[in-house]
């Protein structure tokens, strides 16, 4: 694959109707399913693996590609793979893509390198900016609330990166409902209508559509797109018959063991017999649980291998 120039597949688009939503009441389609480059792409992964997956994505409509500025190991790298991406594969198919970058967890030392302000939010774009080999990106993110900074501080900072022609929207993630209002109405109020809010969801986790976020997104226009809907892979074959050495929950860091629960076994062997019914694996049938639920836009998928994509999106149809 190394030297060879990649020409995307003529049939991407082939399925658009299938393929997008509307995000919210704005004017941006989203793939139903999106790639989130968090785990699989950092400086630890195999270039030529996470190569592999990002074009089959891209062949197959999925134009939404979501980072953070910390993604990766080390923090950052997942976003300098993506660079590298570019120059090797995906600089002629620019504007066919729609990248997201956030900023709001740790990601250098001293007092400007984490949370909400609007010196750590500018400077973590231009390294975004730096790292992607990218002028702007299509989506920037405040990746958590910080109560400690004024709110109006952080969403000023948001619509000025949005005038700077930095990032073409804005986007809210992990904010509790009550700071979720009041950013949507502020952003409203200053021309930069929320795009998206980004909040984990599925069938293990069902915190937004129980505290209101859902309803109030989708009252409001705005788009939602689930993160971790697999619940970081739990909710897939992944861990019926063990722990595989090259799984997430191997690394005992963000997924531990502790979360293979016997009733977590009872809960995917039941929910294995309903997908076998209908024809899908689990991990479809968690899913189409996802996108089912009322103002979800998008799914947002992690991936190791092309195959896990491939059944991800089979989905689509
Ligand atoms: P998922 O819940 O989709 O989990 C992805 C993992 O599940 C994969 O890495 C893989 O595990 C396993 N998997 C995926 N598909 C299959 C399959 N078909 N069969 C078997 N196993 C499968 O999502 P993530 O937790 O990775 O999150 C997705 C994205 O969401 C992130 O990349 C990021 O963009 C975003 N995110 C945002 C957050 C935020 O705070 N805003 C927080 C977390 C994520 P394995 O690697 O072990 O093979």
């Amino acid at each position: 694959m190394e030297n060879q120039v990649y020409l995307a597949s003529n049939e991407r688009y082939a399925k658009m109707s299938s393929i997008y939503n509307r995000c919210g009441r704005s004017g941006v389609l989203l793939p139903k399913v999106s790639l989130g480059f968090w785990h699989n792409f950092g400086a630890d992964a195999p270039y030529e693996r996470s190569r592999a997956i990002t074009r089959f994505a891209f062949d197959h409509g999925i134009t939404h590609f979501d980072f953070a500025n910390n993604y990766g190991v080390p923090a950052g790298s997942a976003e300098t793979t993506f660079g590298r991406l570019m120059d090797d594969d995906f600089r002629p198919y620019r504007d066919e893509l729609f990248i997201s970058s956030k900023a709001g967890y740790l990601m250098w030392d001293g007092p400007y390198g984490e949370w909400g302000s609007r010196k750590y939010l500018m400077s973590s774009l231009d390294q975004s900016l730096k790292r992607m080999h990218l002028d702007y990106v299509d989506l920037f993110y405040s990746h958590r609330y910080d109560p400690n900074t004024p709110i109006e501080e952080t969403l000023q900072a948001l619509v000025d990166i949005v005038r700077m022609g930095k990032a073409l929207y804005v986007g809210i993630s992990n904010w509790p409902l009550e700071q979720l209002r009041l950013g949507a109405k502020y952003l409203k109020e200053h021309d930069v209508p929320l795009l998206i809010y980004q909040g984990r969801l599925n069938m293990l986790n069902r915190e937004p559509i129980e505290e209101g976020i859902l309803d109030f997104c989708r009252e409001e226009g705005i788009g939602f797109i689930a993160y971790s809907p697999l619940a970081q892979g739990l909710l897939t074959d992944r861990y019926l018959d063990g722990i595989p050495a090259d799984s997430r929950m191997a690394k005992e860091h963000f997924l531990t063991s502790d979360r293979r629960t016997p009733e977590l076994l009872d809960y995917l062997h039941q929910l294995e017999a309903q997908a076998k019914a209908s024809g899908r694996t689990i991990a479809q049938e968690a899913l189409q649980w996802v996108l089912d639920q009322q103002g979800v836009t998008s799914v947002l998928v992690g991936a190791s291998s092309v195959e896990q994509l491939k059944n991800n999106i089979a989905i689509l149809g």
